[in-house]
């Protein structure tokens, strides 16, 4: 058991209960999330100790619900935060940062949630875990079953009863930025949204950070999300105006991982945006394969789908005025391009057949 875990609370109602399995409270049918005695973590643990810990996000195991087990650690997270000064250049944002998820174990960021929740699951006794995946998920909970020797299902829907766990990997996204930054969190964060738990972290993680002594200044971080046109059902909210965040029946976007009608945290995290000052942008698919090209292009970092909307989403939020040139921006990359080749359809394909023949070569690619 974690040393500053304190059990699970309603995130509505504030009942607290032993750190089980459980996902939503029995007094108000809240979601539920782990609780830490922050002032002990605020009294024990130094940027020092994190700073030695392992080279992956169990590095700030004090701020997680579980003790690292070296089998479930697959290397998770503590993926590079690069100084993209050439995208930045383009868009007009000298101090923008892409956080780079696609060097995960399983190449995208939900080997952070998956080992958070594979560790608690292993410490609970569970043999089997389960969960219903489009691939991002199914392809992180089977790498991490197996090094655990747990058997793994995957339907086409894991994260239900473990779930609360797995949404604190989230966090260590925002722990790790702030850590990278020389302890300082940025003052924008381009965050792309599927059920909203990761912006919902995200935003949480650096105000915990701050809360347990270990960010000096307060943040005040404006979180901004990013959707695909096809299904963008807290992009719409947010642009209409409403509180209510309605589900999408059938969603088409070739984002399939960010695909999800119905976001079990997407008020969350429409509140966190409105809240922190940010915005959301809902991009089309055609947009979302040109920035997947800015980005390699720029950085040489080959993204999903996911990431292209996350840089078309910055795109379009940097021409508004809305991210501000004077901001420090971390944009999150949270998946790899091979995963997605079909969405790009002919747009990274061969571009041209040179004969052997320096002719050949010289009309191809001109001096
Ligand atoms: C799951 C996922 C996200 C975000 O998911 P949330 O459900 O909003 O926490 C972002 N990018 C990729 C590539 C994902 O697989
Ligand atoms: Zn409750």
């Amino acid at each position: 058991m974690s040393r500053y875990l304190q059990g699970l609370k309603c995130r509505a109602c504030d009942a607290r209960y032993p750190a089980e399995v459980r996902s939503t409270c029995d007094e108000c049918f809240g979601p539920v999330e782990p609780s830490y005695d922050e002032e002990r973590i605020r009294a024990e643990v130094t940027r020092a100790d994190v700073e030695r810990g392992p080279r992956s996000l169990w590095r700030f195991e004090a701020l997680l619900p579980a003790v690292r087990n070296q089998d479930v650690d697959l290397g998770d997270g503590w993926s590079p935060l690069r100084r993209a000064r050439r995208l930045g250049a383009e868009l007009g944002l000298p101090n923008l940062w892409v956080k780079d998820e696609t060097r995960n174990p399983t190449h995208s960021f939900k080997d952070r949630v998956v080992s958070v929740a594979l560790t608690k699951a292993v410490e609970l006794g569970f043999g089997t875990v389960a969960c219903a995946s489009t691939g991002n998920l199914a392809n992180a909970v089977a790498a991490h079953a197996a090094a655990a020797g747990l058997r793994a299902v995957t339907l086409a829907f894991v994260n239900v009863g473990l779930r609360p766990y797995y949404a604190e990997g989230s966090k260590t996204i925002a722990l790790e930025t702030a850590e990278q930054l020389g302890w300082r969190a940025p003052d924008h964060a381009v965050v792309p949204v599927a059920s909203g738990a990761l912006l919902t972290k995200v935003a949480e993680g650096f105000r915990q950070l701050h809360r347990v002594g270990l960010l000096g200044e307060e943040p005040a971080v404006r979180v901004s999300g990013a959707q695909a046109q096809g299904c963008a059902p807290v992009a719409t909210a947010y642009l209409e105006g409403t509180d209510e965040v309605r589900p999408v029946r059938y969603p088409e976007t070739i984002a399939k991982s960010l695909a999800i009608g119905a976001p079990a945290d997407g008020h969350f995290a429409l509140d966190e945006v409105r809240r922190s000052g940010g915005a959301l942008a809902a991009v089309t698919d055609d947009e979302i394969v040109e920035a997947v090209g800015l980005l390699a292009r720029t950085e040489g970092i080959f993204a999903e789908t996911a990431g292209g909307v996350t840089i078309a989403t910055l795109e379009r939020l940097a021409s508004r005025g809305v991210v501000q040139p004077d901001e420090t921006v971390v944009a999150y990359i949270t998946g790899m391009g091979l995963k997605t080749l079909d969405g790009f359809g002919t747009r990274f394909g061969v571009q041209a057949t040179i004969g052997p023949k320096v002719e050949a070569l010289l009309e191809a690619v001109p001096a």
